[in-house]
């Protein structure tokens, strides 16, 4: 099974103004590197999930990518998810 990056695109008037993939924010380390940092969470359902902390969305990516460069995103649309294959990103 080949590996997905799932990726987000923020627009604006049709042009896209920042990306953002799901994983470690940048310049933090990636779970490759120094492993999964898993938690444990518990609703108010009781409902429980484990799920690693050390990533964050495609679209939290890219509004911290905004964020970092100063980048006004206000009225932009960010994108549906989409999920590329390492080979799409290299081309
Ligand atoms: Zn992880």
């Amino acid at each position: 099974m080949e590996a997905r990056i799932s990726l987000a695109v923020i627009a604006r008037d049709n042009l896209p103004l920042v990306t953002g993939y799901a994983g470690a924010p940048m310049g933090m380390p990636h779970c490759c590197q120094a492993g999964h940092q898993l938690k444990r969470m518990v609703y108010e359902n009781c409902f429980v999930t484990t799920h690693c902390v050390r990533t964050v969305h495609a679209k939290q990516n890219a509004i911290c990518q905004a964020a970092k460069r100063g980048m006004a995103i206000a009225g932009g649309l960010v994108s549906p998810k989409f999920n590329v294959t390492p080979t799409m990103t290299t081309n």
